[in-house]
């Protein structure tokens, strides 16, 4: 077993509600261990390139700035990065990673959502060289192109209106006739002449040579293939979980999502979870925060009862 050491909590996950929930167990006199699969700590704020104002106390201008403003003092001695859980044995309390097994006398899953993906030809190949990885930071590059963006919801729409400031023409495909993106969002780019909206349409494929350079869109109702010219394609079509280490007696619901009781505690004894993992109602930093200093005290109860 990795160092002979038992840590009373392993956190698993860097993010926000990671990085809160052992900031609040170490100041409650815990032995913290946290593991991070990622180079460095930060979750879906390394997603955030757009300013975040909605944290109270904090307004910083992308999620790397917030991120330096929020790290708790001196956290980084309890993580360790770069080592993914592969498994969690709830009866020994032991957690299986690519760097050994770690024991602990609770484990608090803070491992948060990754973006959803379309699974199509030409998604995987044309990363970085077209296929975008965020709007608000290719922004930039995007003067005089073409963009696809893929999907109906806030994150489709909001980088609809980012894009469209710069791009030639912004197409926003969706499978449904209806979006679920606020109104805020959806009349803005339904404002902006160089946008227009194909509904009830899937990408099929990102074609092109050294960039992207179009893609082929199936019309969901009648199947009719087309093909619209593209320099960069966009996809965000939501999130899911990333549980796939966490071991089926820890209950989730029927979309994924980890089911915790108000004090963050899982149907199983000492497995807590905390952040997006354990749902899609309020996926916030500030609610994240919450849930980790919520777990914390649960973990104390235990392990010092
Ligand atoms: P959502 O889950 O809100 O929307 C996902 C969209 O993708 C839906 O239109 C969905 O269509 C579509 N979709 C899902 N799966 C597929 C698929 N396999 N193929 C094609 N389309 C698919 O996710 P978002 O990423 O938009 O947002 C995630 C969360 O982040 C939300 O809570 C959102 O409010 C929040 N957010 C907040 C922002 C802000 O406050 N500024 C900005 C961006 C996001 P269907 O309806 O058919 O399922």
């Amino acid at each position: 077993m990795q160092g002979t050491v038992k840590k009373d909590v392993i956190v698993i996950g860097a993010g926000p509600a990671g990085l809160c929930c052992a900031a609040w167990c170490r100041e409650l006199g815990l032995s913290v261990l946290v593991l991070e699969a990622a180079a460095e700590s930060g979750g879906q704020l390394l997603w955030i390139n757009g300013p975040i104002a909605n944290y109270p106390g904090i307004k910083a201008a992308n999620g790397r700035e917030f991120r330096e403003l929020f790290m708790p003092e001196n956290i980084e001695e309890l993580i360790r990065c770069e080592i993914r859980v592969t498994s969690i044995d709830t009866v020994s309390r032991t957690v299986a990673t690519t760097d050994g097994t770690f024991a602990a006398e609770a484990v608090v899953i803070a491992t948060g959502v990754s973006r959803r993906t379309l699974k199509i030809p030409g998604e995987k190949e044309f990363f970085g060289r077209g296929v975008l990885h965020s709007g608000a930071g290719s922004k930039g590059e995007m003067g005089g192109k073409d963009v696809v963006i893929v999907g109906g919801g806030d994150a489709a729409f909001e980088n609809a209106m980012i894009l469209s400031g710069a791009a030639r023409s912004v197409a926003v495909v969706h499978r449904r006739d209806r979006f679920t993106a606020r109104k805020e969002f959806l009349d803005t780019v339904l404002s902006r002449p160089n946008v227009k909206l194909i509904r009830n349409a899937a990408l099929a494929e990102i074609a092109g040579d050294d960039a992207v350079r179009s893609v082929s869109i199936r019309d969901v109702l009648t199947g009719e293939m087309t093909t619209l010219p593209a320099d960069a394609v966009l996809i965000r079509i939501g999130v899911a979980p990333n549980t796939e280490f966490v071991p089926a007696e820890v209950s989730r619901d029927s979309d994924g999502y980890l089911s915790v009781d108000h004090l963050c505690r899982t149907k199983v004894e000492a497995v807590f979870a905390v952040g997006d993992i354990t749902g899609r109602v309020a996926p916030t930093i500030v609610s994240a925060a919450g849930n980790g200093a919520t777990a914390a005290k649960a973990v104390r109860m235990l392990v010092r009862s």
